[in-house]
């Protein structure tokens, strides 16, 4: 018998059934008496034509909707609000989750394709200085399912083909390791929505343990570190989890990654106004960063109400990525998506859940 508690459960304590990869689903349909093909025309039914309910699918007969009705919970995200930026076509979504949670998710649309930046959390606890997402902490973990759903959501939402995925939205992911294994899982699917992995960037504040445990399984996935400072004193002034692992031990645990996957790292550094953007500092990261194979992605930070800093102006931005160039580290400053549009991870939620209250 399958116990359930082996399963993700969701709403109602249910098999959160999206959550299922194929092998599971299978057995699953399996177990409670039906032919193996079902399992691959309900996978299609959620992870191809996206049905919002069992009532779309058309060809599953009604005695299997009813067990799956009592054995499973079976969800989709609830569009509660977008917003478009006028600068260059961002969208940023807020979500409604089956708890009354919300999040937020980004479709970006760039020469090379459409990007969509999911959340991994609802909330975060990792606390760092600049964020707008940690402000209250984190309220619990996305399932694989709920992470899924913001690209197929978009998706639907767009009407646009997506080409690449970024986890860098609100929340740690490997604070919630085993659901984003889970979802990277769903997501390469050949079955489903089969997104190559080296179209996935999964960002990190650093969890280093979690760094090592995720290059042992090999996957083509990218991986951005959030690195933010040139050394560990200044790392953690802007972030907490630099208090935990210090940052030669990060900088090795990604060193670790790119030799058992061979994926180019990225090093993303929020570049804030007199605290982490004078030449002292491009210097010391060029030492920091000299030999890896890497490059860093420098973002004039995104200023939030409830912070008292900056963002380093434009052309200050290009001399210290020219700093790094001249020392032989790849940089590019990354475009400012939908500043209009409380474009730093996790205003639009603080902002929508602030007015509710
Ligand atoms: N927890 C993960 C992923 C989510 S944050 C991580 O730390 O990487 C995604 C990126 O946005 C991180 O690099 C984070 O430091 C950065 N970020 C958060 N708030 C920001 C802001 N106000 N301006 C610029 N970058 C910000």
């Amino acid at each position: 018998m399958i116990i359930m508690s082996e399963y993700i459960l969701g709403k109602e304590n249910k098999i959160d059934i999206k959550s299922l990869n194929f092998d599971e689903l299978t057995a699953f349909i399996k177990e409670i008496g039906e032919p193996a093909f079902r399992a691959k025309q309900l996978y299609d039914w959620m992870h191809v034509k996206r049905a919002r309910n069992y009532d779309e699918m058309k060809n599953i007969p009604k005695s299997l909707k009813e067990k799956l009705e009592q054995k499973c919970s079976y969800t989709c995200l609830e569009v509660v609000q977008v917003q478009e930026s006028q600068i260059d076509g961002t969208k940023k979504f807020l979500f409604g989750l089956y708890d009354g949670n919300v999040i937020e998710s980004v479709f970006m649309k760039y020469k090379f394709g459409n990007s969509v930046c999911v959340s991994s959390q609802v909330g975060c606890r990792m606390g760092c200085w600049f964020c707008a997402s940690t402000i209250d902490g984190v309220v619990r973990n996305l399932l694989p399912s709920e992470i899924l759903d913001q690209i197929y959501a978009i998706a639907c939402y767009t009407g646009e083909k997506i080409s690449r995925v970024v986890v860098m939205g609100s929340g740690e992911p490997l604070d919630n390791y085993d659901n984003l294994l889970k979802f990277i899982e769903l997501l390469s699917d050949e079955h489903g929505m089969n997104l190559g992995q080296r179209n996935l960037t999964v960002s990190t504040c650093g969890i280093v343990p979690k760094i090592l445990e995720l290059a042992e399984k090999k996957l083509s996935i990218n991986l951005a570190l959030s690195l933010h400072a040139s050394n560990n004193d200044k790392r953690k002034e802007l972030m907490p989890i630099a208090n935990k692992y210090e940052i030669h031990e990060v900088l090795n645990a990604c060193k670790t990654y790119f030799d058992k996957t061979g994926r180019q790292l990225t090093f993303e550094y929020s570049l804030v106004a007199g605290v982490n953007d004078s030449d002292e500092d491009a210097a010391e990261l060029s030492k920091l960063l000299s030999g890896l194979n890497c490059v860093v992605n420098l973002i004039p930070v995104n200023p939030i109400k409830e912070r008292d800093f900056k963002p380093t102006d434009r052309s200050h931005a290009v001399k210290f990525k020219d700093k790094l160039e001249k020392n032989r580290i790849n940089a590019t400053i990354r475009r400012e998506m939908g500043r209009d549009i409380d474009g730093a991870c996790g205003q639009l939620r603080r902002r929508y859940v602030g007015e509710k209250k």
